[in-house]
């Protein structure tokens, strides 16, 4: 089957193994054409959902998500109408809006937006679901297929946690790649920790609101598939400061000429602040997840800001 992702570069860095005193390697998610891993998921459900016949994609992400699905309805010929919150900047409507796509501003918030998509849907429209849902998983997983494919296994694997759907899609391909005993760092960042905060109640919490200039990993409240994996898996949580992550980006940049959301920054500045989580392992491989809601701009603002 053609797929909507495409294969992406598994290389290692050498700025950032110098920098950690391990090897570390990147699986460059975000040359992904719109931007991020997600159109691997995104691309799979599209997919599935055209071959039963739908006549609309409908997304509530003014996000990498709502990006992804756009580009998804564009290479397949579905109409797409994206629902997304007046907080949502100008640079994202448009980017979903170069794809084709319908753009629709309702709400304060995420969660009256999806409301509202989700009132929307009708007989033959298909709503994609940003983290939380089986074919986004079995989708993500091909990233884990290609490194597999690619050689040995890492000794741990660093990604970065929003509501958790890259989690279970690396996950899966962990274990249908006979890879389940390589622990995963699950990297949040401070304010955006609802995973980490799960993991210490026992349960999926849901966070008041969202704190966090990482508007990718804002997901109030986990998947419970995410929280579930935990006890089947070794995971280990790890939180940065916002301020880590935008100067992991910008140390990205420098490194390896690509500018990434502070979301993925996140996993980054994990590896780059060299966390006590990631110290006894020799070999890590790191999810550079992308995301293109953030311009160079947006991160020299938050830089000379002191969050
Ligand atoms: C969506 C996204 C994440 C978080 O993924 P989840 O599946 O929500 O955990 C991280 N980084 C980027 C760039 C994203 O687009």
């Amino acid at each position: 089957m053609h797929h909507l992702h495409i294969e992406t570069p598994y290389v290692e860095s050498r700025a950032l193994s110098l920098q950690s005193g391990r090897s570390v390697w990147l699986k460059m998610e975000a040359l992904q054409p719109p931007g991020s891993f997600k159109i691997r998921g995104v691309g799979l459900k599209c997919q599935e959902a055209v071959k039963n016949g739908t006549s609309r994609f409908i997304s509530s992400s003014g996000g990498n998500a709502g990006i992804a699905v756009a580009y998804a309805g564009r290479q397949l010929s579905i109409p797409v109408t994206v629902v997304v919150p007046e907080t949502t900047t100008d640079r994202a409507k448009s980017l979903i809006k170069q794809e084709n796509a319908e753009v629709v501003v309702h709400g304060a918030s995420w969660q009256e937006a999806n409301a509202l998509a989700v009132s929307m849907v009708g007989a033959g429209d298909t709503f994609v679901h940003p983290f939380d849902d089986e074919l986004l998983w079995r989708g993500h997983a091909t990233m884990i297929d290609e490194m597999a494919k690619a050689g040995k296994a890492p000794d741990a694997i660093v990604l970065s946690v929003g509501g958790g759907g890259l989690l279970c899609g690396v996950l899966e391909g962990l274990h249908r790649n006979g890879w389940s005993a390589v622990p995963v760092i699950a990297v949040e960042t401070n304010g955006a920790d609802s995973f980490a905060q799960a993991v210490k109640a026992g349960y999926p919490i849901e966070l008041p609101a969202i704190q966090s200039i990482a508007s990718s990993l804002g997901a109030r409240k986990v998947a419970q598939q995410a929280f579930d994996w935990t006890s089947r898996h070794s995971i280990r949580n790890v939180i940065v400061s916002d301020k880590q992550a935008v100067k992991a980006c910008e140390s990205f940049i420098l490194d390896h000429r690509m500018v990434v959301e502070p979301a993925c920054g996140a996993a980054l500045a994990a590896v780059y602040d060299n966390v006590e989580e990631i110290r006894a392992f020799k070999n890590v491989a790191v999810i550079v997840c992308g995301g293109v809601t953030a311009t160079i701009d947006h991160l020299k603002k938050w830089g000379a800001t002191d969050a």
